[in-house]
């Protein structure tokens, strides 16, 4: 099967399987797993971070940051596509109480900030107290700017909230701007990284702050049932994930920006090629047939996301010749 559905669906490397079979482990609920503890602290100092602790996912990640942000009545600003409002199970609200304050994004993925300051509640007793914006960085394969982040942050400041960053993607945003991941961490409070999409970790994830902030944290995820015993086994593999994965991300990007020439060749298909950033390429099918184009391309053993638009992610597992493939059976499909 050739897999186009998402960046989650990469299979560890040999090289992850064998430092996962020989990594040292201990109970890491008691902070004694020596594997996860190296991971926290290469990872908190790459990132520039005072800490870091390791997940069991990306939802975990954000669901821990807005809390350990927030209390009971708080409420963080938002996108309105922003995955820790749209796809986390509403898990701020249900387990925090921490109300979420969506704000349109604009075409690019950021958030006006504008809109978020009109968005602010004033102290009043009738409102619940604004103390966060979280951001996306890269939200729907797009990537916010340096300079809006930097914006961002001095906003945030004169506002007197924090900035969290959902960097689930923060190495292809990284590759994108061509710049190092600090530059766009350290205009952050606290940021989550998905070791288990295109960095090719089997599981986890990052959430990286100040030490008070990851010690909140911490004490959230074993609340949330997240303190994993022997997860070195994992971290063995996040390692090599976080060390070894971003330097390819750039060939994903080369591979979305072929396949989304290709797509444009399709005249059944409606894109905009430039608007593919990074990994993610989005194509609309104009006669709306995306469910029986995914059900042919099963049968040719091919998978993809058939909505509408139809979402192709381009990773570790697939290459220029698994998108050839992919763009002989679409035009196939179109023929038949
Ligand atoms: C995948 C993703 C997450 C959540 O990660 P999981 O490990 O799947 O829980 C959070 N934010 C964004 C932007 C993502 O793409």
């Amino acid at each position: 099967m050739i897999d186009f559905r998402s960046d989650t669906v990469t299979r560890p490397t040999a090289e992850m399987r064998e430092a996962m079979v020989s990594a040292e482990v201990g109970d890491d609920v008691y902070g004694d797993d020596p594997t996860v503890n190296s991971l926290q602290a290469f990872a908190a100092d790459r990132l520039g971070f005072e800490s870091a602790l390791f997940t069991a996912s990306g939802t975990q990640a954000n669901l821990l940051a807005i809390m350990s942000h927030c209390g009971r009545g708080d409420e963080y600003l938002c996108g309105q596509s922003a995955h820790n409002y749209r796809y986390e199970g509403g898990g701020a609200a249900v387990l925090g109480s921490v109300q979420p304050q969506p704000i349109e994004n604009e075409p690019d993925g950021s958030i006006s900030l504008k809109k978020a300051r009109a968005a602010i509640k004033a102290d009043d007793i009738h409102f619940a107290s604004t103390r966060l914006l979280s951001l996306e960085n890269t939200i729907g394969g797009k990537v916010l700017s340096l300079d809006y982040q930097r914006q961002a942050r001095a906003f945030c400041d004169d506002h007197n909230l924090l900035l969290h960053l959902d960097g689930a993607r923060l190495f292809n945003a990284a590759v994108k701007s061509n710049c190092d991941v600090t530059e766009i961490t350290q205009h952050y409070d606290s940021v989550s990284v998905c070791l288990s999409k295109g960095l090719g970790a089997p599981v986890g994830s990052l959430l990286l702050g100040s030490k008070a902030f990851i010690e909140r944290a911490t004490r959230l995820r074993k609340m949330v049932g997240g303190g994993m015993r022997q997860a070195g086994i994992l971290a063995a593999a996040a390692r090599i994930a976080l060390e070894k994965g971003p330097q390819r991300l750039f060939e994903d990007h080369e591979n979305a920006e072929y396949l989304s020439a290709g797509l444009a060749g399709i005249p059944q298909l409606e894109i905009t090629p430039a608007s593919t950033q990074t990994n993610i390429v989005y194509a609309r099918c104009r006669f709306d047939r995306a469910a029986q184009l995914r059900d042919y391309l099963v049968e040719q053993n091919i998978l993809i996301t058939a909505g509408n638009p139809i979402r192709f992610v381009t990773h570790l597992d697939v290459n220029r010749q698994d998108v050839d493939r992919l763009l002989d059976a679409i035009r196939r499909f179109y023929l038949s």
